[in-house]
C-alpha cells in the first residue's frame, strides 16, 4: 500500500467509526465493511440508501445494515450466483427432459424385452429343436435375461437421478424465491421493489406508488411485544395485497413500511385503492393470546405520489414520503395523495 492510499484508508477509517457509535452500530468487520464504504463514498446507490434509512429510523440497527449489506454489498457476488444459477437451472432443465425421454424409452424397451424372453422361454420348453439350433437358443435366452436385469438396474439408477434433479429444481426455485421476497411478511422485497421500479420508470405510461407507514408501531411493540407485532405485519400484508388485488404489487420497504407499485394507473384511481386499503387495515383486530385482550386499534398513514415523466427513481419516491409524512402530520389514519 503506497502512502498515500494508507492515508486515505486511515481517514475513511476515522471517519467511520464514530458513524457506527453513534448509529449504535456492533464495530465487528461485518458491519465496518457497511461503514468503511459508505466513508469511501464509492457506491452512490448504498450511500443514498444509508442516507434514507438513518433519515427514515433516526438509527441503522444491526438487522437494517445486515439488509443493506445484503442489497448493495453482496450485490456483485450475488451477480455471480445468479449467473451460476441460471446456467444450472438450463442444465438441470435440460437434463430432466432428456432424462425423461430415457426413462420412458427404457420402459418400452424393458417392456418389448420380457416379452421376448417369456417367448424365447415358451419356445424352449415346446418346440422341439436339437443340435446346434438348441445352443442358439440358450444363448439367445442367457443372452436376453442378461439385458433384462441390466436394463432393469439402469431404470432404477436414471430413476433416483430424476428423483435428485426434481429436489435440486425446487430448491433452486427456493433461492430465487429467497432473493426476492420478505422472510417474515412473504412478500417482495426491497430489492425487488428497486428492480421494478426502475423498470416501469423506463416505460412512459402512467404510474403511482404508494408509501404505507403503520401508524404508532413502536408504542404497539412496546404494549404487545415484538412477536405479536411480527403477527401483525403478516397480517397487514396479506390485507393490503388483497385490497390491491391484481391493480399493482406490493412490497415490504423496511421495516413497518410498505410501498406499492400501481402501474397505469391516475392519481385519482391509486387514491381509492389506498382508502380501500386504509378502511380494511382499520377494520382489522387481533386477539392478544396472553391476555386474551382484542387489539382493533391498527391503522396506517399513506402517501401516495404520481410519477412525472423524467424524474428519477429517488425524486419519485421522495414525494411519496413527504405526502406520508403530511398523513402523519395530520393526525394518522389517512391518504394524503401528492399533488405536485
Ligand atoms: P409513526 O406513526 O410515526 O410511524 O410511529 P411509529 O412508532 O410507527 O414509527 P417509528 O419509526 O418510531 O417506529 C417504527 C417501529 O416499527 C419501531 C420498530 O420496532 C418497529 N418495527 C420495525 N420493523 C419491525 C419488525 O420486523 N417487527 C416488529 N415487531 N416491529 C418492527
Ligand atoms: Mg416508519
Ligand atoms: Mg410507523
Amino acid at each position: 500500500m503506497s502512502d498515500y492510499a494508507f492515508f486515505q484508508a486511515t481517514k475513511i477509517f476515522k471517519r467511520a467509526v464514530p458513524l457506527m457509535v453513534k448509529y449504535k452500530v456492533p464495530t465487528t468487520p461485518h458491519y465496518f465493511s457497511l461503514w468503511y464504504t459508505y466513508c469511501a463514498g464509492t457506491h452512490q446507490q448504498l450511500n443514498d440508501a444509508v442516507d434514507d434509512t438513518v433519515k427514515r429510523f433516526g438509527s441503522c440497527s444491526p438487522a437494517q445494515c445486515d439488509s443493506l449489506i445484503e442489497s448493495y454489498l453482496l450485490d456483485d457476488a450475488k451477480r455471480e450466483v445468479d449467473n451460476f444459477r441460471k446456467k444450472l437451472e438450463s442444465l438441470v432443465a435440460d437434463m430432466g427432459q432428456s432424462i425423461d425421454t430415457t426413462v420412458s424409452d427404457t420402459q418400452a424397451f424393458q417392456t418389448i424385452l420380457n416379452s421376448s424372453v417369456n417367448r424365447l422361454e415358451d419356445v424352449e420348453s415346446h418346440a422341439d429343436i436339437s443340435g446346434e439350433g438348441q445352443v442358439v437358443l440358450q444363448d439367445l435366452l442367457k443372452g436376453s435375461r442378461h439385458l433384462l436385469e441390466a436394463t432393469t438396474q439402469y431404470q432404477l439408477q436414471v430413476t433416483t437421478q430424476k428423483t435428485e434433479i426434481d429436489s435440486l429444481k425446487s430448491q433452486l426455485q427456493e433461492y430465487e424465491k429467497q432473493a426476492t421476497h420478505d422472510a417474515l411478511t412473504g412478500t417482495l422485497n426491497r430489492r425487488a421493489f428497486d428492480k421494478q421500479l426502475n423498470v416501469f420508470l423506463l416505460e412512459k405510461s402512467e404510474l403511482c406508488l404508494v408509501m404505507v407507514d403503520i401508524d404508532h408501531f413502536k408504542a404497539f411493540n412496546d404494549e404487545f411485544g415484538h412477536q405479536m407485532g411480527d403477527q401483525v405485519l403478516k397480517i397487514v400484508a396479506q390485507r393490503i395485497e388483497k385490497s390491491v388485488e391484481d391493480n399493482g404489487m406490493l412490497y415490504r420497504y423496511g421495516g413497518e413500511e410498505f410501498s406499492v407499485l400501481l402501474p397505469k394507473m391516475s392519481l385519482r384511481g391509486a387514491f381509492q385503492i389506498a382508502e380501500k386499503v386504509r378502511k380494511s387495515l382499520e377494520r382489522l383486530s387481533v386477539t392478544d393470546k396472553r391476555s386474551g385482550q382484542k387489539i382493533n386499534s391498527i391503522t396506517a398513514s399513506f402517501g401516495i405520489a404520481e410519477r412525472s415523466i423524467g424524474e428519477e427513481g429517488s425524486q419519485f419516491i421522495a414525494r411519496a414520503d413527504e405526502a406520508l409524512y403530511d398523513a402523519k402530520h395530520r393526525g394518522r389514519n389517512r391518504v394524503m395523495p401528492m399533488v405536485r
